[in-house]
């Protein structure tokens, strides 16, 4: 068999054997005692993970995009005014959920590669009484990490329940709900965890829960958190049949963040990215985000001059590497590196030589060893 492709796109991540593995064992009874065993520990080590001792938190069939129906809809009531923060792709998908489901809805966007400033997010705050305030956490088609902590004592002080997307964070970098104050995170399974695509993941604050009681009825079924909540205190309670391999690979994948440490995950996260983007810079590339918000969790890089999207990609796949290109206005300017997940250090050393060969064959100099070397002085830091 062909060796497999190293998945450097912003998600899905490689998935380990140890996770894949669990997609592989027979089917058990989704109300049986080894599927109930696994979704408890999931959901116990969610939690951990996001820092929320309290709340509930929710595995669901679905993806990412299913988080986010699922926030809204069961936190916004009727005639609630809602302002989202967008940096780039997602926050304007936010909005247009929002709006899917008639909620009056504000958008605060910054420029692509940049993110809301918090005085921007205070002032309107002040313009008008919103019930809840959406951020993304990590934009992936920018690559720009949100001051999520800073928003939220803004978020908090104006009395507004706090949503944070975290599908591009949650598990690579710090969302500590509790501690900062942050109601609900929505994140899905492909991306720092590192296990298949096909789950929409959410924990949400007692505030949050709360919130959900007071409403009458949400404009859902499936995505009631109500309906699902007797299932995730009990799963042998039936609602509608979970997929049990993938909850199953899943909570390998959460075993997993808590066996290398939540705090050393974070860690690896941002040397990884400060490797990755030493590397690249030592190739001639620059960044389409700003220095001040670079995410730990993908890099969006801007290529040189004469570098041409489609065939650098098309002979670094050849060479192993799958990285993603450019959505919308950035297309044909940047491709997009994820790294996050469990990659591990080989893999990211071999990706490096892969980008320079690459450059070398399309007619580039790169100097022989550059980005190797500068993403090794990192990787051998003192921590
Ligand atoms: N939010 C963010 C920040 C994302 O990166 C993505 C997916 N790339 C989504 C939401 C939507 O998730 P999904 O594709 O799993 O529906």
């Amino acid at each position: 068999m062909a060796r497999d492709k190293l998945l450097l796109i912003p998600g899905p991540s490689p998935v380990l054997p140890r996770i894949l593995d669990r997609l592989a064992v027979s089917t058990v009874s989704h109300v049986g005692p080894e599927m109930a065993a696994d979704l408890k520990d999931a959901l116990a080590n969610l939690k951990r993970i996001v820092f929320c001792e309290r709340g509930e938190a929710f595995i669901v069939a679905g993806a990412g995009t299913l988080s986010m129906e699922m926030a809204l809809v069961n936190t916004a009531a009727p005639g609630d005014k809602i302002l989202v923060l967008s940096q780039g792709y997602f926050g304007d998908r936010m909005a247009a959920v929002g709006r899917a489901f008639g909620l009056d809805v504000d958008l605060l966007q910054s420029r692509w590669g940049a993110v809301v400033p918090p005085a921007d997010l205070a002032a309107a705050l002040g313009r008008a009484d919103y019930r809840i305030v959406a951020a993304t956490h990590v934009d992936t088609a920018t690559g720009s990490c949100a001051p999520v902590e800073d928003y939220a004592g803004i978020v908090r002080r104006a009395g507004a329940l706090y949503i944070v997307d975290g599908v591009c964070a949650t598990g690579g970098i710090p969302e500590r709900m509790d501690d900062w104050g942050i109601d609900v995170v929505l994140t899905a399974a492909q991306k720092c965890f590192g296990a298949p695509p096909g789950l929409a993941i959410l924990v949400f604050s007692e505030r949050a829960m709360d919130k959900r009681r007071g409403l009458a009825s949400v404009p859902a079924y499936y995505a009631d958190l109500l309906r699902w909540l007797p299932v995730m205190n009990d799963p042998t309670q039936y609602f509608s049949t979970p997929c049990v391999n993938e909850i199953r690979a899943f909570a390998e994948g959460a075993r997993i963040v808590l066996e290398e440490g939540v705090e050393a995950r974070f860690r690896r996260h941002a040397r990884f990215a400060r490797a990755i983007r030493a590397g690249l810079s030592a190739l001639g590339f620059t960044f389409l985000t700003d220095a001040s918000c670079l995410a730990d969790t993908l890099s969006v890089a801007v290529y040189p001059a004469g570098v041409e999207d489609k065939a650098f990609r098309g002979r670094l796949a050849e060479k192993g590497v799958v990285v993603a290109g450019g959505l919308a206005q950035t297309a044909g300017k940047v491709f997009r590196m994820g790294h996050m997940g469990n990659l591990t250090r080989d893999q990211l050393e071999f990706a490096l030589g892969a980008l320079e060969g690459t450059l070398a064959d399309l007619g580039g100099r790169p100097v022989r060893g550059a980005a190797l070397a500068a993403g090794r002085a990192i990787l051998e830091e003192t921590r």
